[in-house]
């Protein structure tokens, strides 16, 4: 935080200073009080199962200048205290302000997967011509946006910011405090169904990003998405499509996934521009495309997008390639979802190599009720790009497992575990030379340990 003191915590909050010197300047927000990073303002966030309320007297023994409570308390000594009614609502509050006063333009990604990817690519083709801020690591929601917005400095000179949600309510408040001036949304998946119910819902919440697009702002929505497709003119914003279909403005051709990475010819009216990605896949020329077109607003032109995009090095533990040993691993362990996961066999498949080709595909978790349904139709889907050897970590990925086989298509040996240290004698025996080998699955599946077992061996 730049130029920011105690008195305009209290202006942004509406709350009340009970100790402290208004002036204090004030220099980082922390929600966790064993990380404050110097002149901290501390906001105790109050969570299912715990309040951090609780370590005020640490926030402050550790460096917080400032904190906030919404308990009633005396103030402890040694910071400034701000009595405020919800310290949720007021860390939002510190967030809409200062981004408010940075007065930066922001370009706003969400969707259902590639928010990270996208966020990236979009700020490497903005770096051409800007200095530009972004999300921090995976700060998407309606906590880790304000406290990522707090990092902008005077110097940035527009921002991407990604915003996740997952649930009902939370893209509003997180488009009010963003207040973009073009928003990406870059597909209707099924993340997070479990709590939004149906596709519809999902396209209908995401849509929300309006709620706090500037007057005469973008929306730059995947033209290839059956629901996004829908979005017409009485959304009352200017809309941008990209995709490969015919209709969509920003548009790629003649795309090609070489052992370097992905080639197309990015079309927009008359302008053809040949692009080579360093990433791998049709969903990452969609990213790209997605950056484009939001870069273009500001001016930047294809060509310059173009060369950008040629320094992209892809963003860590989503669909990372590099060596273990004497084969390739393709390490996308961040997350999955049905889309991702399609995506990245579609990866596989396409990839050269001299050896087999192995997926180690674990669980995708908080899909609700459908989960079977929806693995078992991955696999179902893969029939035509299947691995030579298909490993299945989980119950549920067991299904995708069963898709591939019932399917009918390839060739494929297909094992299930209940568990990755289970799979691992197994895979050590497949893994030989040349081969190229994925890894998918939920975070909380944990397969980035697997591969590390796999490298220590
Ligand atoms: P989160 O909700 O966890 O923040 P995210 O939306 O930010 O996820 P990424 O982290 O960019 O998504 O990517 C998640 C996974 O989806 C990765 O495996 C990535 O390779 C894959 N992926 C990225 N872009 C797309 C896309 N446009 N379509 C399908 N899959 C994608
Ligand atoms: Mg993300």
């Amino acid at each position: 935080m730049e130029q920011t003191t105690v008195r305009d915590i209290v202006r942004a909050t509406g709350g009340v200073l009970l100790a402290g010197d208004p002036g204090e300047p004030l220099e980082n927000v922390s929600i966790d009080s064993r990380a404050m990073k110097g002149r901290d303002l501390f906001v105790p966030l109050i969570g299912e199962h715990s309040d951090a309320h609780d370590y005020l007297a640490q926030a402050i023994e550790n460096g917080a200048v400032l904190v906030l409570s919404s308990r009633k308390m005396e103030p402890l000594p040694g910071a400034a205290w701000i009595q405020v009614d919800d310290t949720l609502k007021a860390l939002q509050a510190v967030g809409r302000d200062y981004r408010n006063r940075m007065g930066i333009p922001v370009v706003g990604v969400t969707g259902s997967v590639g928010k990270t990817t996208t966020r990236e690519m979009t700020a490497t083709v903005l770096g051409a011509k800007f200095r530009v801020f972004k999300t921090s690591k995976n700060f998407n929601s309606d906590i880790g946006l304000p406290v990522t917005m707090t990092e902008m400095t005077k110097e940035d000179e527009i921002a991407v910011l990604e915003m996740g949600m997952s649930d009902f309510g939370e893209m509003e408040v997180l488009s009010s405090m963003a207040r973009p001036s073009a928003a990406i949304i870059t597909n209707i998946g099924v993340a997070h169904i479990e709590q939004l119910g149906t596709q519809e819902n999902i396209l209908r919440e995401k849509l929300k990003i309006t709620v706090g697009l500037e007057n005469g702002g973008t929306l730059i929505l995947n033209g290839d998405d059956a629901f996004l497709r829908t979005v017409d003119e009485s959304i009352g914003f200017h809309r941008m499509f990209y995709g490969f279909g015919e209709n969509c403005q920003y548009r790629a051709e003649d795309m090609v996934i070489t052992g370097a990475g992905t080639e197309f010819t990015s079309v927009c009216g008359a302008k053809r521009v040949r692009v080579h990605l360093p990433v791998m896949g049709k969903h990452m020329v969609m990213n790209a495309l997605a950056a484009m077109a939001a870069a273009s607003i500001w001016g930047v032109s294809m060509e310059e997008a173009a060369e950008a995009l040629e320094g992209f090095a892809g963003f860590r533990n989503r669909q990372q390639i590099y060596e273990v040993k004497d084969y390739r691993v393709i390490d996308d362990t961040y997350n999955a979802s049905p889309d991702s996961m399609k995506a990245a066999l579609g990866v596989l498949s396409g990839m050269e190599t001299e050896g087999k080709k192995i997926a180690v595909l674990a669980n995708m978790l908080e899909l609700g009720e459908d989960s079977r349904r929806f693995h078992y139709e991955v696999g179902y889907y893969a029939k035509e790009i299947a691995p030579d050897v298909l490993i299945c970590i989980g119950e549920l990925a067991a299904e995708i497992g069963r898709g591939v086989s019932e399917a009918g298509g390839k060739n494929t040996v297909i094992k299930c575990f209940d568990t990755k240290e289970e799979a691992l004698p197994f895979l050590k025996e497949q893994a030989g030379r040349g081969d190229l080998i994925l890894f998918k699955g939920s975070n909380s599946m944990k397969l980035g340990e697997l591969i590390d077992d796999l490298r220590d061996e």
